[in-house]
């Protein structure tokens, strides 16, 4: 068993609740969303400080991965195997216990929020205020989707058939929480589930998984791999014994794995190029903090990130909100993550390719608000820069970066912004700062992304409130929204009951 002895489980920290009469009508019976850490706790900023401390040269994960090595095709094939035979068992239990095993991985989840934070640190260089919120949420996964799984049971006219293998292969920018939520799917909709992390953070999502083993989860039927070659990975998602595949990843990936096998059950969230527009009767102090956090919050590596603010009118005219935004920007506090100070981190890998571009060069008619700067020699780490006078149809525009670097965008009028917030190949996250209720009506009507923020920040989805999902190239094969209402019903096939003889 994988699972900590106590005494070297990391305490939970004091956290504050949510208040029940908070709790918003209609909420699934039996969950509540878990709170995160409050840091104006000083037990808990001392709790975070060890912490990062540890975080330097954790060896968390580390045993889990090794034993996850697969080497050769007939070992991959063997874990296919015994995650069929294992969901066959899991799928018999009564729906009750398979609610009860997955209640308790959210506990276990839990009980390692301090461990989880702590690898994240180090294999991604989250803060403790992007990490702990990842943990909340892979805590919520666990126990909305125990309960949820119950409604595929009360369909009547038709009945669920699981898949007996899923594979999940989440990304390395929410190496906790976008894992556990594939793989909690995967499990409470009846499945077999073979996870790889992405190579980045494997240990991240090792820690995750041996919380869900310790809770009861089957070695065979939740299979963590490391795959050594390529051939391997395609193996992963071409092989006739893989039922479904939840990908979260670029669109490209999605395109890779749908060429690996035309007729894959694909489940995929992939890319954004997301949009904030602010109006003239935005409150502009808030709209700037909010697209500054938007914008940089785990340095921009965030599918729902704000990559362009559309300014329009005299937003863009008076220029106030232009300098209010640069000294958000140039007093966040950039460094590493073992510093409970840093703001910004470093990204996950030596900024290169699109990324790299679009830190360093301006196009026609673009100038520099703030210019980032390099702050190594690796390239891991950046200011974060603001560019203004992004041109419809630059490459600013339109290409997906995935890093510390804002485009700023003029418009006439709400028309004109929309029009250039919809022109992007993809449709995940979207904002609007305006306090007039006609300019949001107009803009909740035409604006193509799958989740909609009116006047505060454009990301950190919370499961069940705001279930997470795209349009347009940011989903491939996706049916409903993670963390939702829907999810699981498209993880298994649907079969008509038997008419009474
Ligand atoms: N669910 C995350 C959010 O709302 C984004 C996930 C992603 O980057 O794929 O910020």
């Amino acid at each position: 068993d994988a699972g900590l002895p106590e005494s070297q489980r990391v305490p939970a920290p004091h956290r504050t609740q949510n208040r029940a009469d908070e709790r918003p009508a209609g909420v699934t019976e039996g969950f509540a969303n878990q709170p995160d850490s409050d840091p104006a706790l000083a037990a808990n900023r001392a709790w975070g400080r060890d912490i990062l401390r540890r975080s330097v040269s954790t060896t968390l994960g580390r045993d889990a991965i090794a034993a996850a090595r697969i080497e050769t095709e007939a070992e991959l094939d063997a874990v296919f195997t015994a995650a069929t035979a294992a969901a066959e068992r899991w799928a018999a239990l009564p729906a009750a216990e398979r609610a009860a095993v997955l209640h308790r991985a959210g506990d276990e989840l839990a009980a390692r929020r301090g461990q989880l934070i702590e690898i994240m640190a180090n294999e991604a260089g989250k803060t403790i205020a992007e990490a702990d919120p990842e943990v909340s949420e892979a805590i919520d996964f666990a126990h909305y989707y125990a309960e949820r799984a119950k409604d595929l049971e009360a369909v009547t006219g038709a009945e669920f058939v699981p898949s007996k293998v899923t594979v999940v292969t989440p990304p390395w920018n929410f190496p906790v929480a976008i894992p556990a939520g594939g793989v909690l799917a995967g499990l409470a909709s009846g499945s077999g589930v073979i996870i790889k992390p992405a190579k980045l953070t494997q240990r991240c999502g090792a820690v995750m998984v041996e919380a869900l083993w310790a809770a009861g989860v089957p070695r065979d039927l939740l299979a963590l791999v490391d795959l050594a070659s390529r051939d391997l990975g395609t193996r992963l998602v071409a092989s006739p014994q893989v039922d479904r595949v939840i990908l979260t990843g670029a669109y490209e990936t999605a395109q890779l794995f749908r060429s690996f096998r035309a007729d894959l059950p694909l489940l995929a969230e992939t890319s954004g190029k997301n949009a904030i527009i602010v109006t003239p009767s935005a409150d502009l102090d808030l709209a700037a903090a909010d697209v500054a956090r938007s914008a940089f919050g785990h340095a921009g590596q965030k599918c729902s990130a704000a990559s362009l603010a559309i300014l329009v009118g005299s937003v863009a005219d008076s220029k106030r909100f232009e300098r209010q935004l640069v000294d958000a920007v140039t007093s966040m506090r950039v460094g590493l993550p073992d510093d409970p100070a840093t703001q910004m981190g470093p990204i996950i890998e030596p900024a290169n390719g699109k990324l790299l571009t679009a830190l360093t060069t301006l196009d026609k008619g673009e100038r520099w608000l703030v210019e980032p700067r390099k702050l190594d020699d690796e390239g891991k780490q950046w200011t974060p820069g603001v560019k203004t006078g992004v041109r419809e149809g630059s490459y600013f525009h339109l290409t997906e970066f995935f890093g510390p670097v804002l485009g700023i965008m003029h418009a006439k009028d709400l028309d004109e912004a929309i029009r250039l917030q919809n022109a992007v190949d993809y449709g995940l996250t979207a904002g609007l700062h305006s306090l007039d209720s006609a300019e949001v009506a107009t803009w909740l009507d035409r604006v193509e992304a799958g989740n909609l923020y009116v006047n505060r920040g454009i990301t950190g989805a919370i499961v069940q409130r705001q279930p997470f999902g795209g349009w347009k190239r940011s989903a491939v094969g996706a049916g409903a929204k993670a963390g939702g209402p829907n999810y699981l019903f498209g993880l298994g096939e649907w079969r008509a009951a038997e008419l009474p003889a």
